[in-house]
């Protein structure tokens, strides 16, 4: 690619998929140690930008300590004669993308939440500066979305300044979010997916709807719909919703032949209002998951910013491992924090009537949106820190999954017995429809795959940190 002659690494689709591990990093920008990180984008007035500025703000990135993690913020300031802010989460979620192009450099999610590192070897090569980095991003946002007619790029590194403009960034995503809220289903005849994804969950569609937004949570229904007009070859697309095959689950016929066609067969069909039978797919970006409880027949809820072990015993990333990679993972749902504010949230399933569990930062977030009758009843890391304690809190406050309990309490406990596993035996670890191995630049995706181990070995994301 000509157009990046003057960068020192490759830049290119094919590092899209590319990850970066904590061995190999140079630095990491924001990720979950970090505490204050953001990525925004603005529409300003003509005059307010100067087209391809570059500004860093703190520290350059060949003065950042190797193998350190640093507060990160990154802000996108375009403007354009038919632009304006309605378009700015479209923006916004491109970053993700455009990043992703440069060898040996990895970004992961979104807003409040985001991730990157740089690999040590691009950073040998000469990508030490975020310089480079802006420029890339420049030139393909001139050259993919042609409605942005200047831009400019600030890094920021220096905490004292992340600080302060954190807090206006959520604020800025929260009125987003709030803009968006009102438009049903029901009401409109096209949804919009996004594939945005798929390098690194092959069979991942993510179905946008005014009641369901992106599992990243950074795209509404508006944003699929500007998205898709200002770029219609781009990686969100307009779906014509179709019929109506169950109002209850969230069937349509629109939405099962598009995620077939796009997932080249992996997924038939997608159930939006639930997390059981077709659950919708999880990518790997999403804001939190949906487990089920057996024990107790409802739902805990983890956050990607919760540290330690939800209820069940696993923390976040163990729970997110299991539904992860594009996959419909029974009971297991990777969502945005926004569905949770939805009408539709598992309406199929009983909504917040079946939630039991989630962490007090989550619920404080939601509070509003969960229904008065059943706030006080559902659990978190405060009340129960395991599902003995779940269930003596859930039955002490009469939630409404209690009722579902009683007829299950008189069954033969037959189940512990079958559950035993043939110790020896050559056990599958890891089964997955469609499964992206990255190699010298090329991506094998292996098909039914099952990956056999004589032995597993189980280590607890601290130790791996210890290290
Ligand atoms: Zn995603």
């Amino acid at each position: 690619m000509s157009m990046f002659k003057d960068i020192p690494v490759e830049v290119g689709v094919i590092y899209e998929g590319e990850r970066i591990r904590r061995n190999d990093m140079q630095v990491e920008l924001g990720g979950p140690t970090v505490k204050e990180k953001f990525e925004l984008a603005k529409v300003r007035p003509m005059d307010a930008i100067e087209d391809g500025k570059i500004t860093i703000i703190g520290p350059d990135l060949k003065d950042i300590k190797e193998g350190s993690a640093v507060p990160f913020g990154i802000l996108v300031e375009a403007a354009g004669p038919t632009l304006d802010q309605g378009l700015e989460g479209v923006i916004e979620r491109r970053i993700h993308g455009y990043l992703n192009y440069i060898e040996g450099f990895m970004h992961l999610n979104q807003r409040y939440d985001i991730w990157m590192r740089l690999g040590k070897k691009a950073f040998q090569k000469g990508l030490n500066s975020f310089e480079p980095i802006g420029k890339v991003l420049y030139r393909l946002f001139k050259s993919e979305l042609s409605i942005i007619e200047k831009v400019q790029i600030t890094f920021i590194t220096d905490p004292a300044k992340i600080n302060e403009m954190y807090s206006a960034a959520v604020a800025d995503y929260e009125a987003r979010d709030a803009k968006a809220r009102g438009l049903k289903d029901e009401e409109v005849d096209k949804f919009y997916g996004c594939v945005l994804c798929q390098s690194f969950a092959p069979s991942h569609v993510c179905v946008i709807t005014p009641q369901r937004y992106s599992n990243c949570g950074a795209i509404s229904w508006f944003d699929g719909k500007a998205s898709a007009s200002i770029d219609p070859k781009g990686p969100v697309f307009a779906i014509d919703r179709g019929e109506i095959i169950n109002a209850e689950k969230g069937e349509f016929s629109g939405v099962n032949e598009t995620v077939k066609k796009r997932t080249m067969g992996e997924v038939q069909k997608v159930w939006l209002y639930t997390a059981f039978d077709h659950p919708h797919t999880s990518c790997g970006c999403f804001e939190a998951v949906t487990f089920y409880i057996p024990e107790v027949d409802g739902f805990g809820v983890v956050n990607r910013s919760f540290k330690g072990a939800t209820v069940n015993g696993l923390p976040f990333s163990t729970i997110a491992d299991s539904a992860a990679g594009g996959r419909q993972v029974d009971g297991f749902h990777g969502m945005s924090i926004e569905y949770m504010r939805s009408k539709k949230f598992f309406a199929a399933d009983g909504g917040w009537n079946r939630v039991v569990w989630l962490p007090k930062e989550v619920k404080e977030r939601v509070k509003d949106f969960i229904p008065a009758d059943v706030v006080d009843k559902i659990a978190t890391e405060e009340n129960a820190t395991n599902v003995e304690d779940l269930q003596a809190f859930l039955k002490e406050k009469n939630h409404p999954v209690v009722a579902s309990w009683v007829a299950e309490e008189t069954e033969p406990a037959a189940e512990a017995e079958e559950a035993q596993v043939v110790e020896g035996q050559m056990m599958p670890v890891m089964t997955a429809s469609s499964l992206p191995i990255m190699a010298g630049g090329f991506k094998i995706i292996l098909k039914d795959a099952k990956i056999y181990a004589n032995k597993v070995i189980i280590k607890t994301v601290k130790d791996e940190k210890a290290k």
